[in-house]
């Protein structure tokens, strides 16, 4: 049985990130850069007013006030037509260009227009401001030819803005990996479905295509394939179209284990079964040359607590690393927040509670049943990670876990 850190280094040594290809400004979102982004514009692009006012020179507010002949309004996306002098100002809104000449934009608050001095409109200003006042120069944001985000940058929402402010309209990414997700049962009915006599749900489908989709992959889900030969090989076979198929159920030592057997004959390679852990030990890990990038297959157990362990533990940090990310594991330290006793000869990763109380981290172990017991792990916002062997723990002690 291999250890859990051997099963992922094997796992991750077949991982390459995907080639990059450009998708829509809004389909980037969670998604790694492939090249770095350049500006092709300065921001602002020109001298830009950073309030409603009047644009001026500050040499003409030495004075208590100052009276000043208009020349002109600009608002936003219009351009100036006239140089600002001494005893002259421009009405201007925010984001407008300044104009020639000024050095100064005053608040319309701090001003006051008179109907007309000698025929011209005026402005009469009473505020004392250094050139330079409220105008955000051209190119202070960024330059030209800057670069604003790195290769292999996670685009964020506010990343969004920055591609769309330079013209980023198709951007470079690693795609989010196809994964197909297919489970296999003959006790399994759909979710839409009352269970009959020895039948449940197929709740492993849907909550893994929702853990495929929050890592990163785009999920596609199969259905249900019965433990017989030709029916799983047909399904699994389609699931070999997607570069990822997750595989639950069928791989432990049943009498219709058929899941290993199925894959050998269709060329599927095994690199590991069996993994040194609780829950997840009939994990099940190979790979299918392919053109495009090896294959990924991953037989997870049936189980639904195992299924979301070995999903988090192997299958996230794989399609992290197929998108070109680092391999997020989000593991965190706290103190235990009541004494555990635990038996055992693998490594568990036990549902908890982590709370911060008074700005201390503190794990609560659920009173969990098994791994068939997915109600708990509703409760549940962590795994804690105990060492394998017979302990007791202790409120206080020291633990990792690895967030949910
Ligand atoms: P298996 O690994 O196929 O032996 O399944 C182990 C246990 O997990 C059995 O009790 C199954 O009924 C249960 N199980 C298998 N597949 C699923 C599924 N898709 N959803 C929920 N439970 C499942
Ligand atoms: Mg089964």
């Amino acid at each position: 049985m291999i250890r859990v850190d051997d099963a992922l280094a094997a796992v991750l040594e077949r991982v390459h990130p995907s080639a990059p290809v450009h998708v829509p400004l809004l389909e980037a979102v969670g998604l790694a850069l492939t090249e770095e982004v350049l500006s092709d514009v300065d921001s602002p692009p020109h001298d830009k007013a950073m309030v409603d006012g009047y644009a001026m020179i500050a040499a003409d507010l030495q004075e208590p006030h100052a009276d000043l002949v208009v020349l002109e309004e600009i608002t936003a996306g219009v351009v100036p037509t006239q140089t600002v002098r001494r005893g002259t100002a421009t009405r201007i809104m925010t984001g407008a260009p300044i104009p020639n000449g000024a050095d100064v934009v005053v608040m319309v608050e701090h001003t006051q227009f008179l109907e007309s001095s000698g025929g011209q409109p005026t402005v009469r200003v009473s505020d004392q401001l250094n050139a330079g006042a409220n105008i955000m120069r051209q190119g202070t944001a960024m330059r030209r030819g800057e670069q604003v985000l790195a290769s292999g940058h996670v685009i964020r929402p506010i990343d969004i803005g920055v591609l769309g402010e330079v013209g980023t309209s198709a951007v470079p990414v690693h795609p989010q990996p196809a994964v197909a997700i297919l489970a296999t049962g003959n006790e399994l009915v759909s979710v839409d479905k009352t269970p009959g006599p020895g039948q449940i749900r197929n709740s492993n489908g849907p909550m893994l295509a929702a853990q495929v989709a929050r890592a990163g992959g785009r999920p596609r889900e199969l259905g249900i394939a019965r433990d017989e030969q030709d029916e799983l090989a047909r399904m699994v076979s389609e699931g070999l179209q997607a570069q990822v198929l997750l595989l639950s159920g069928g791989v432990s030592a049943g009498l219709l284990d058929l899941v290993p057997g199925v894959l050998a004959s269709l060329g599927v390679e095994q690199v590991f079964h069996k993994v040194h852990l609780k829950p997840g030990k009939p994990l099940w890990f190979g790979t299918l040359r392919s053109e495009g990038g090896d294959k990924l297959v991953f037989g997870l157990p049936g189980n639904p607590v195992s299924s979301l362990v070995c999903f988090e533990l192997f299958v996230r940090p794989a399609l992290a690393r197929l998108g070109g990310r680092e391999a997020d594991r989000s593991r965190c330290a706290a103190l235990l927040a009541a004494d555990h006793d635990l038996r055992g000869d693998r490594p568990t990763y036990y549902p908890a509670r982590l709370t911060q109380t008074d700005g201390v981290a503190q794990a609560k172990p659920l009173n969990w049943k098994g791994s068939a017991d997915l109600r708990t792990l509703a409760d549940a916002n962590c795994l804690i990670c105990y060492p394998a062997g017979n302990h007791q723990f202790h409120a206080g002690d020291p633990v990792e876990l690895l967030m949910l």
